[in-house]
């Protein structure tokens, strides 16, 4: 896949006809035109169907991995890491993995995090530098331990007593991406912005690419997100989920996002369903958003109606302040124990330019893109 149609960034110069065309392409949304969506107005739970995989969208490459396992009767965590860890694996991917963009000393850090539904385990890393596959420690540090979370350098050694490869997770792309941004951000890293060496500079440093230059103004300004949730429910019933992710980039060393919170990036109850995210993390830790989702499909809430109202206790702490709200963006995703899935955006748009925000669905025949529903039936960005 196209290097740089793959990161995602925050959209804020499109205009809304853009992304309602786009959003007619996809099939639309369901919110209200600048509110929050009618809660009151909610959709029937969907029918569900097993064996299921999900994913955020860039893991639409990914999933037939998981749904091989899945049909072969295995087991639901192997389902899920099996699938992320393909995209772990991609340097193409920089939200993830090897590759992934750096913090702001540019050193890629990992969060990571499993739940086992069946048995009621989870296990988790953050902070984790060097180690490219860190679903799979999680999962480690779940099998293993007698602990959940393990953190920073702790987590890298405990990789490598159990037999984890230590790795440069920073590619060229995502080097020379980090340069740019310290080039933008520090006066000691550029010749002044307004020189004409400023200009040179950045071609130097991108071999005169524009489309590179271009990409890298972009995420200069605003420090993308990018993470893969991925759960699945097998024929059984059982169901797990993962949540992998290199977190914000340009971050201050040591920050964790959502990604390794167990209730927040990542919850599942066997009994119910499971939950992920991705965008701010900070945003959906405040709420416990996995958790929320959870509960919300227990009292009987389809996957996106569950999603929207974690969605709403988010909009609620800004006080619906789209301004403010629109400084960022939010995605959540879940599954129910009949095989149903749904997912809510913040915004219409996904962080691509001229995309609804969509989300990566396999339930047997294929995998495809779905439209999420839109909290604000609007376009995010600095409004
Ligand atoms: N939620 C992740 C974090 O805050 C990043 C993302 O999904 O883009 O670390």
């Amino acid at each position: 896949m196209e290097l740089w149609s793959r990161r995602k960034f925050f959209l804020t110069s499109l205009t809304g006809s853009v992304v309602a065309s786009a959003g007619k392409l996809f099939g639309g949304t369901r919110s209200n035109g600048g509110g929050p969506t009618a809660l009151s107005n909610l959709a029937p739970v969907a029918q569900g169907k097993r064996p299921l995989i999900i994913s955020s969208a860039n893991g639409l490459h990914a999933l037939d991995k998981g749904m091989d396992i899945l049909k072969k009767g295995g087991d639901t965590l192997d389902a899920v890491v099996a699938a992320v860890t393909v995209v772990e694996d991609d340097p193409n991917d920089d939200s993830v993995g090897y590759g992934g963009l750096p913090n702001e000393e540019g050193e890629v850090e990992l969060d990571a995090s499993v739940i086992h539904g069946p048995t009621h385990r989870a296990g988790s890393v953050a902070s984790v530098r060097r180690i490219k596959n860190v679903a799979r420690l999680a999962k480690t540090v779940m099998e293993k331990t007698n602990h959940v979370m393990i953190v920073g350098d702790g987590a890298r050694r405990f990789a490598v007593a159990e037999g984890f490869e230590e790795v440069n997770l920073l590619t060229e792309h995502s080097r020379k991406i980090w340069l740019a941004w310290k080039a933008r951000s520090s006066f000691n890293w550029r010749p002044g912005i307004d020189s004409p060496e400023w200009k040179e500079h950045m071609a130097a440093i991108f071999d005169g690419d524009e489309t590179q230059i271009a990409y890298a103004e972009r995420v200069i300004a605003h420090p993308p997100t990018g993470t893969i949730p991925c759960m699945a429910v097998d024929a059984n019933g059982d169901i797990s989920a993962t949540t992998t992710t290199s977190g914000l980039s340009w971050k201050i060393p040591g920050r964790v996002g959502d990604s390794p919170i167990i209730g927040a990036g990542c919850c599942v109850d066997n009994e119910v369903g499971a939950a992920g995210s991705t965008g701010k993390g900070e945003e959906n830790i405040k709420i416990s958003g996995g958790h929320t989702i959870i509960e919300m499909m227990r009292q009987g809430k389809s996957p996106t109606d569950a999603c929207l109202e974690a969605m709403a206790r988010i909009a609620r702490n800004y006080k619906n302040d789209k301004k403010k709200l629109g400084t960022f963006h939010i995605y959540f995703y879940a599954i129910n124990k009949d095989g149903a899935h749904g997912a809510a955006s913040l915004w219409r748009n996904g962080y691509e330019p001229s995309k609804q925000a969509s989300y990566a669905v396999h339930d047997g025949t294929e995998a495809r893109l779905m439209a999420c529903t839109a909290y604000f039936d609007a376009v995010g960005g600095d409004q």
